[in-house]
C-alpha cells in the first residue's frame, strides 16, 4: 500500500521522539515528556493492539517487595542497590496515587502479608531478624519504625494454613492493571502524544533524516531520537543487553463464598503471589518449579506451573473449600542479575529503559521520569 500525502504529513511524519513499547514504561516517560516539554512532537509504538507484555497480564500488586525478598536481594545485590530500588519503587506508588482518583484505578491500600510455610521455612528467630534488619535499613526512606512486623494473630482470620508465621506490611496495596494503563494512556494522548498499534518494530538505522525505525509492516517511522522501552523483549532490538524473559503464570477463581483473603500476599521469596479481587483469588508465580521453561517470551500457559499453583492453593489456601478457575494468563518479565533497571543512552539519539523485573508497576513512573530526563540533556 502506498501511503497518502495527508497520512506521510500527519500520523508518519518524522517526531522529535518515538518511543517503542507501550507498556507503563513507555506509557510514563511519555507522559514526563509532554509534561515537560509540550512542544515535542511524541510518538509511542507498540506491536500489540494494545499494550501486551506484563503492564496488563500482572497481578496488580502495589508493591515494594515483600520481606525475605528483600533480605534476600540485598544479600545478592548488596544492601544499597536494594534500597535504591525500593526508594524508587515507594516513590512510585505515591507518584501513582498523586496521578490517578485512587477510585479510577482501584488503587487501595489494603495491607499486605508474607506467609511462612513448609513450602519455604523460614524460622521465626531468623525471620525476627530479618524483620529487625530491614525494618531497620528502610527507616531512613520510609520514615516508618516497624514496617514489616509479625501478624500472626490474623492467621486464623485468613484460614491459611500450614502457616508458621504471617509477616505484615501495611503500607502495600492492589490495584487495577487494565484501569493503570488505560487511564495512563488516555492521559497521555490527551498531552498530546500520538500512539501506534500493531507496528513491530525490527531495528534502526541513522540516516541524514534523523532514526529510521524498520518495521514488519513497512511503515515510514522516522524521529530525532528514539527511546526504546520493550522490557523483556529488548534483546531483538538491543542484543548486548543483560535482559532475560521470565514467564509469569496466574490463575483467577469464580466468586467464592466466603472468601477469608483479604489484601495481597507473598510466599517463598517473592515467587508466589496471591490477592483477593472482590470474592475471587488470583494466585500467579511458582516459576522457580520450571526456571528453565519459564525463560520464553511466549505468552502461554504451561501444565507445570498450573499444576504447582493448583497444588499450592489446595494445600494452603483454600483447603477444602470448593472453587472454580475461570482465568488463566501469563505475561513476560525481564529480568537481569540483579533488579535494578537499565536507563541509559546506547548511542547517539538512541536510548533504552527496559528490566523491570517482578516488581515493576511501582517503579515505571520512576524510570519514565529518568528516561524523559535523560532523553532531553
Ligand atoms: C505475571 C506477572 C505478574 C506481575 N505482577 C506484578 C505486580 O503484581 N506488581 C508489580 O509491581 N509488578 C508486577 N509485574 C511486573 C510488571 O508488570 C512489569 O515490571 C511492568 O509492567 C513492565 O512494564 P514495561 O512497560 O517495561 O514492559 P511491558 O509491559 O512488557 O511493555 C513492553 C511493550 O513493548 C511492546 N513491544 C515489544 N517488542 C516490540 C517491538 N519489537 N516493537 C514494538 N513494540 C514492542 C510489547 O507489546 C509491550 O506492550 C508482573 C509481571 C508479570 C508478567
Amino acid at each position: 500500500m502506498q501511503l497518502s500525502i495527508w497520512e506521510k504529513e500527519s500520523f508518519y511524519a518524522p517526531k522529535d521522539i518515538i518511543i517503542v513499547g507501550g507498556g507503563l514504561t513507555g506509557l510514563w516517560s511519555a507522559y514526563f515528556l509532554k509534561k515537560k516539554y509540550p512542544r515535542l512532537s511524541v510518538a509511542l509504538v507498540d506491536r500489540g493492539l494494545i499494550p501486551t507484555g506484563a503492564s496488563t497480564r500482572n497481578a496488580g500488586f502495589a508493591t515494594f517487595g515483600s520481606l525475605t525478598e528483600l533480605a534476600h536481594d540485598a544479600q545478592v545485590m548488596g544492601e544499597d542497590r536494594m534500597l535504591q530500588v525500593v526508594e524508587m519503587r515507594y516513590r512510585g506508588l505515591k507518584r501513582i496515587a498523586d496521578t490517578f482518583r485512587k477510585k479510577d484505578i482501584d488503587f487501595s491500600i489494603t495491607g499486605g502479608y508474607e506467609m511462612i510455610t513448609p513450602y519455604h521455612p523460614v524460622s521465626t528467630r531468623e525471620l525476627n531478624e530479618k524483620i529487625a534488619y530491614i525494618n531497620s535499613a528502610l527507616f531512613p526512606i520510609l520514615k516508618k519504625e516497624k514496617t514489616f512486623a509479625l501478624a500472626n494473630h490474623k492467621i486464623r482470620r485468613f484460614g491459611l494454613q500450614e502457616t508458621t508465621d504471617l509477616v505484615e506490611n501495611a503500607f502495600e496495596g492492589s490495584l487495577h492493571s487494565g484501569k493503570l494503563c488505560m487511564a495512563l494512556l488516555q492521559k497521555v494522548q490527551s498531552l498530546g502524544v500520538l500512539t501506534l498499534n500493531q507496528i513491530a518494530v525490527e531495528g534502526y538505522e541513522k540516516t541524514g533524516e534523523g532514526i529510521v525505525l524498520h518495521n514488519q509492516q513497512g511503515l515510514q517511522l522516522v524521529a530525532q531520537k528514539v527511546l526504546i522501552c520493550t522490557n523483556a523483549f529488548v534483546k531483538s532490538l538491543l542484543p548486548t543487553l543483560a535482559v532475560t524473559p521470565a514467564r509469569g503464570q496466574i490463575l483467577l477463581t469464580a466468586p467464592i463464598r466466603g472468601l477469608k483473603i483479604r489484601g495481597a500476599f507473598h510466599s517463598d521469596e517473592g515467587y508466589i503471589y496471591f490477592r483477593n479481587l472482590g470474592d475471587r483469588l488470583l494466585l500467579g508465580g511458582a516459576r522457580n518449579k520450571a526456571l528453565e521453561e519459564e525463560t520464553t517470551e511466549t505468552m502461554d500457559i504451561s501444565p507445570a506451573i498450573q499444576q504447582a499453583l493448583e497444588a499450592f492453593l489446595n494445600r494452603y489456601i483454600l483447603p477444602g473449600i470448593p472453587y472454580t478457575i475461570t482465568d488463566r494468563w501469563s505475561g513476560i518479565m525481564g529480568h537481569g542479575p540483579e533488579k535494578t533497571p537499565i536507563v541509559k543512552k546506547i548511542e547517539e539519539q538512541v536510548y533504552c529503559a527496559v528490566r523491570m523485573s517482578g516488581i515493576g508497576v511501582a517503579i515505571t513512573p520512576i524510570i519514565g521520569e529518568q528516561a524523559a530526563e535523560l532523553i532531553m540533556q
